[in-house]
């Protein structure tokens, strides 16, 4: 067979879908995805090494209440029967996706954003609605509302600007919203603040979340969201039993148990270095975006040729092109000093 006829095998819409690969060649210095770059929560390392042979032999629980709980606890006390979790919030976001949008229905997403949602969407055979960011990388409600999308997403922090959606905008939009509204909270530990009370204003809020981030245990793949138990029980049953596994089940709990010090420990020095970066970008000449998150935005004139040269130097960053309201820019994560350290003086040589 042909590999022509091979393709006309697969799902048609999945052709202008193409594999998500960035550049993940190992750096000597990797500011390029923001995960934690202070290690791996201790009791979650000590978990991971004392795992029972079983935990390999045999298959997991089937949805992780046990995370679950550890979850709620950290998170202040919300029940079991309002988190779901799964493959990391990719994983979640894929199956909330498929759970509240049939084949044909409108996702509408600000741009830029995740770039993984218009994949999601696609795969699912769901259109993606890209919905510009305003002025001030803000989001502007009027154009989700006149969508009608079935699904509204926005992300606060937002992946690739750092920004957050203003209180009055989400208000607005799950007030008025015809359907279900995600909030993508992978970021939220660095921000100022979250939308953890707008699960009581609404039944249609899907908070989702990570360990990938603030938790440093983005190998080992668990997300979570948080909703309305029934919004929460479609969730589940899309994403399907045994997605978290034996060995990040217990990981996971006892990260979210007995490392909270440690988490916000590295959560506060992450802010700070981000706060110093964005100084010392500033003195540079260059524009860095305000950001809630543990990375920062930063315009840059030639951001392929720019990482490039970064990349030679042993640096790796994210690098964008034409941004739509940014242009190029390269995105990049906060870490220990020396690291950033390392990375702005190499980009501060790489600009001559
Ligand atoms: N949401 C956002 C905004 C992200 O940046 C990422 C990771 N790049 C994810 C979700 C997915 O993270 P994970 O699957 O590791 O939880």
């Amino acid at each position: 067979m042909s590999q022509s006829s091979t393709l006309e095998l697969a799902r048609a819409s999945y052709r202008e879908v193409s594999l998500y690969s960035p550049n993940r060649a190992p750096a000597r210095v990797d500011l390029s995805d923001n995960t934690n770059l202070w290690g791996v929560p201790p009791a979650a390392a000590r978990a991971i090494h004392s795992a029972a042979t079983a935990s390999i032999t045999r298959y997991p629980p089937l949805y992780v209440e046990d995370v679950k709980k550890a979850i709620g606890g950290y998170l202040g006390g919300i029940p079991p029967e309002m988190i779901v979790t799964g493959c990391g919030s990719d994983d979640v976001l894929d199956s909330a996706i498929r759970a509240f949008a049939e084949p044909g229905d409108r996702i509408a997403v600000p741009d830029p954003s995740f770039a993984m949602i218009p994949i999601f969407a696609r795969l699912n055979g769901v259109e993606p609605i890209l919905i510009p960011l305003a002025d001030k990388y803000e989001v502007d409600p009027e154009p989700f509302l006149e969508s009608r999308a079935k699904i509204i997403y926005l992300c606060s922090p937002n992946n690739p600007t750092g920004t957050v959606v203003s209180r009055p905008v989400i208000e607005r939009l799950i007030d008025e919203a015809p359907g279900v509204v995600i909030i993508d909270e992978a970021y939220a530990e660095f921000a100022a603040g979250n939308c953890l009370d707008l699960l009581k204003r609404s039944p249609k809020v899907l908070i989702t979340r990570t360990l990938s981030k603030a938790f440093g245990m983005a190998g080992l793949r668990i997300g979570y969201a948080l909703g309305d138990p029934a919004l929460i029980a479609e969730v589940e049953k899309s994403r399907g039993p045994y997605k978290v596994n034996a060995i990040a089940e217990r990981a996971a709990v006892a990260a979210l148990t007995e490392d909270l010090s440690w988490v916000a420990r590295h959560v506060q020095q992450a802010i700070e270095n981000r706060e110093r970066m964005v100084r010392v970008l500033r003195d540079m000449r260059l524009s860095p975006i305000p950001s809630e998150a543990n990375f920062v935005l930063v315009p840059v004139p030639n951001a392929v040729a720019i990482d490039q040269a970064l990349r030679e130097r042993g640096i790796a960053v994210r690098p964008f092109t034409a941004l739509r309201g940014v242009g190029d820019a390269l995105r990049i994560s906060v870490g220990p000093w020396v690291e950033v350290e390392e990375c702005l003086s190499a980009l501060e040589e790489v600009l001559g």
